[in-house]
């Protein structure tokens, strides 16, 4: 086949539209998570062309019903292995999860990233209810209100300064007695008086039914504990890109983020293109993956033209 695409979120979704209606026929492989992260949120506002907003869901199966119009034949299933050829022009491998062996000239990733959790019971219950990952998805809803941020890296602190301009107060929890954050960002706290940060503490528990009406927290070194008022709890505490089986066939960085060239999806694998979280640890945003799914479906495109 001229292109396969693995991962199904704004921009595997995107890179099929485009691929599509570009004749390549592309196949998409779902992943464990057909849609991707975005069928974990409720209303998407961010989204240009939806002025009303948009529940996630919703919005990632319009988009399949989308290159599903143009020819996109979607597999809900996963690819478990690869095995990336070198030379230009020749087929990449690709297994299915019951090990079925597909060929494709050209492979565009789009496996995204997920966010971290801690993993306490508590905060598992409560995703969609006050607990999220995203503060520019849900910020919004926490209007006026207090929340707090985990996590003490440049995301944390992008997170806290975006929501301290909609919410009452911010308070950041942070596990070490400093910032992880690089100084540039440490600054832009100062702008911020309804900004406070809990160093040396950790959540233990979220508190609330159905809705975050609180945490509980430990103070690391005293082992003193205290509950907080909150109704929104943001977690910042990393991103893990979904690339444990590309690991040893393709460029990575250390935090095992796909390397593309500049202002492409071009990999160091001829006819490999990656698009969305999987190569972007900046952005993180469903346009902007869509986005880059767009310019993979064009890579792909132009190289098949070259072979
Ligand atoms: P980081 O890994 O840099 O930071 C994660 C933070 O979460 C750390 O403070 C870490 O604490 C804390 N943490 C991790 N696990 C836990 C846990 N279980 N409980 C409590 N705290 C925890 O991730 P980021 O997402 O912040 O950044 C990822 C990369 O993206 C970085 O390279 C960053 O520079 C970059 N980035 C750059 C931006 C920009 O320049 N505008 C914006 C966003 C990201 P500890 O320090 O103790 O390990």
């Amino acid at each position: 086949m001229d292109t396969l695409i693995i991962g199904s979120g704004p921009a595997g979704y995107t890179a099929a539209i485009y691929a599509a209606r570009a004749d390549l026929k592309p196949v998409i492989y779902t992943g464990l998570e057909p849609g991707g992260q975005l069928t974990t949120t409720t209303d998407v506002d961010n989204f240009p062309g939806y002025p009303k907003g948009i529940d996630g869901p919703k919005m990632m199966d319009e988009l399949k019903e989308q290159a599903e119009r143009f020819g996109t034949e979607v597999k809900i299933d996963f690819i478990s292995k690869v095995e990336f050829s070198k030379n230009k022009g020749s087929l990449h491998k690709v297994f299915s999860q019951d090990g079925t062996e597909i060929e494709a000239k050209t492979i565009i990733i789009c496996t995204g990233a997920s966010a971290k959790y801690l993993g306490l019971p508590s905060e598992q219950k409560l995703i969609g209810g006050g607990v999220s990952a995203c503060a520019v998805c849900d910020g919004f809803f926490y209007k006026n209100q207090e929340v707090a941020v985990i996590g003490g890296g440049d995301t944390a602190v992008e997170e806290a300064t975006y929501l301290a301009k909609i919410c009452s107060k911010v308070t950041m929890i942070v596990r070490k007695d400093h910032l992880r954050a690089s100084k540039a960002m440490q600054n832009r706290i100062t702008k911020y008086p309804n900004i406070s940060i809990l160093y040396n503490h950790e959540v233990e528990e979220v508190i609330g039914d159905n809705l975050v009406v609180g945490i509980k927290t430990i103070n690391n070194l005293t082992k003193e504990t205290s509950e907080i008022k909150i109704t929104g709890l943001f977690l910042a505490i990393g991103h893990t890109p979904n690339t444990e089986i590309f690991k040893g066939q393709i460029n990575m960085d250390e935090s095992g983020y796909i390397i593309t060239e500049p202002k492409s999806t071009i990999t160091n694998i001829p006819g490999v293109f990656a698009a969305g979280d999987v190569q972007d640890k900046e952005y993180r945003q469903a346009v902007t993956a869509a986005g880059t799914g767009c310019m993979a479906a064009l890579d792909a495109e132009r190289y098949l033209q070259e072979i």
